[in-house]
């Protein structure tokens, strides 16, 4: 690497939800300027008006944040380059795309979609595709063809037009991905004529980006590979402005696959397999559609960032938990890998698990807390500590914290007809109502004690423990769930714990 300072931008388009590739492309981006010093950027590139998605910009810059990929520059944030909306930036890009008419490697086109669309047609009935360009534009309505005075007079009656990039015919356009290797593109056989600036004053992706790469000097481009296409145009950009030597690096990653058969991970695999596509729960402003989040599935940013940055690179070691510390210590363009990388929403899940684990009873606690507030339950005291350390470990999530828990908190409305069916037997009550005396009589409102006092009453009564645990069980929870008899009651309580084997008592008898 050149001692050039590392300054990296992620480049979304406001167009909708960012998609988790989205947030890889951030992730990979910001541990690369992390692990160099360097600056990560966050750049809006809203020149497609068409497709701007209102509330898309914020849903970014809350995704971004909620992984903890903290821009230094960007909307909201400044920076010396700014502005860093490319609609704020507007009126930059025209005296650009002019320099390359002045210098030739640009020119206005004036014809209109409906003649594009009339050549595009006559093309397919051909079994061809039209494509403006080398072979083309000769024949078409620009200022290539036009006299000065032609082109002169359109504009100055206003005729539309757009400014296209002139491609130089017939020559190989070598450059080397980070990622890929040496890449190259013959311009005739692959490269057409893009419009560089719009009818409607603003720039194309091509020109902006290109621009804005200059003028915000960055160092290297990391994006996703179905960028690898534009690679080309923005070097041969890059010469037409004269700018080659301070052109940055490229690095194209890989896509993210399907679970299972081929192509990219869209969000109808999310839709059909049950899994989210997206970091942040969306509502689609004009369908109100909901599509699911990452966080509101109740993921932790950890798992879902250790999960994204294996998509596609490799540490090179067996170790599979990295937090993003770790990461940006560790990360390096070249293990990333050129090949697609296969989602698999089970091992989502699998990082989850682990990372919930790795979460101290407190924290998770005071997560359950707010889950537990939301449900209208009081979770005050020292209760729900109790029951996190009873039931942590069958957890992956902490929307499964009530799933297993609920019964420390609501005393059974029914009894597991099965297990009431098994165990309870016409001799249960008597003997629970002695149970009750006997808890009644504990002292200290502990598992160990109420377990000692329980053990020495059944052995002066010479019962089957079966018979009473299950039962016991039953009355308590409902049904043959949860941890340690002992430890549940302590957890109820002695008045909890009595009230509502008193209450099994009525409510099975009838
Ligand atoms: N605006 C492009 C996008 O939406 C940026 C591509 C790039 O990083 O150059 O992904």
């Amino acid at each position: 690497m050149t001692d050039r300072k590392v300054r990296v931008r992620f480049a979304p388009s406001p167009t909708g939800p960012l998609h988790m590739g989205g947030v890889r492309t951030a992730l990979f981006n910001y541990l690369f300027a992390k692990k160099h010093g360097g600056d990560f950027i966050l750049r809006i590139e809203d020149t497609d008006q068409t497709r701007y998605v209102p509330r898309a910009e914020d849903y970014i810059i809350e995704s971004l944040n909620w992984c903890g990929l903290n821009p230094v520059e960007g909307p909201g944030i400044g920076g010396e380059f700014g502005p860093y909306r490319q609609s704020e930036r507007k009126a930059m890009y025209k005296d650009y795309a002019n320099q390359l008419i002045e210098s030739g490697w640009a020119y206005y086109a004036f014809d209109t979609t409906d003649e594009i669309d009339v050549l595009r047609k006559n093309a397919e009935a051909n079994k061809e595709t039209f494509s403006y360009g080398i072979a083309s534009r000769e024949n078409l309505n620009n200022s290539l063809k036009l006299s000065a005075e032609e082109v002169t007079q359109k504009i100055e009656e206003g005729d539309n037009y757009v400014i296209r990039f002139k491609m130089p015919a017939d020559e190989d356009v070598t450059e080397v991905d980070i990622i890929r290797g040496s890449v190259t593109f013959n311009t005739t056989k692959s490269l057409d004529d893009k419009v560089l600036f719009k009818s409607d004053g603003m720039p194309t992706y091509h020109l902006a980006n290109v621009v804005d790469d200059h003028l915000m000097n960055i160092s290297h481009v990391i994006r996703g590979e179905e960028w690898l296409p534009s690679m080309p145009l923005h070097i041969l950009l890059y010469r037409a402005f004269g700018w080659e030597e301070t052109k940055p690096q490229f690095a194209h990653l890989p896509l993210i696959l399907k679970p299972v058969g081929k192509g990219k991970l869209s969000k109808r695999d999310g839709d059909k397999l049950g899994f989210p596509v997206f970091p942040l729960e969306w509502k689609d402003p004009q369908s109100g559609d909901v599509s699911k989040g990452y966080r509101e599935e109740g993921y932790f940013p950890e798992a879902f960032i250790n999960m994204l940055a294996l998509l596609g690179w490799n540490p090179g070691t067996e170790e599979e938990f990295f937090s993003i510390t770790d990461l940006t210590e560790i990360f390096s363009l070249e293990r990333v890998v050129k090949s697609g990388s296969r989602f698999d929403p089970e091992k989502a899940k699998w990082f989850n698990k682990h990372y919930f684990q790795e979460k101290s009873v407190e924290e998770l606690a005071e997560l359950f807390k707010m889950v537990l507030a939301e449900k209208g339950v009081d979770s005050s005291g020292e209760k729900t500590t109790a029951v996190v350390t009873e039931i942590k470990e069958r957890c992956e999530f902490v929307s499964e914290l009530w799933e297993q828990s609920s019964y420390f908190y609501e005393a059974p409305k029914e009894y597991d007809a099965q297990t009431v069916k098994k165990r309870w037997k016409e001799d249960t009550p008597s003997k629970l109502s002695e149970i009750v005396l006997m808890f009644a009589a504990v002292e200290e409102w502990k598992s160990d004690s109420i377990k000692e006092a329980f053990s020495t009453f059944m052995n002066e009564k010479e019962w089957g423990f079966g018979m009473i645990m299950n039962p016991l069980r039953l009355s308590l929870v409902g049904g043959n769930m949860g941890p340690d008899l002992f430890v549940i009651c302590e957890i109820l309580g002695k008045e909890q714990t009595i009230q509502r084997i008193n209450s099994a008592i009525k409510v099975i008898n009838n």
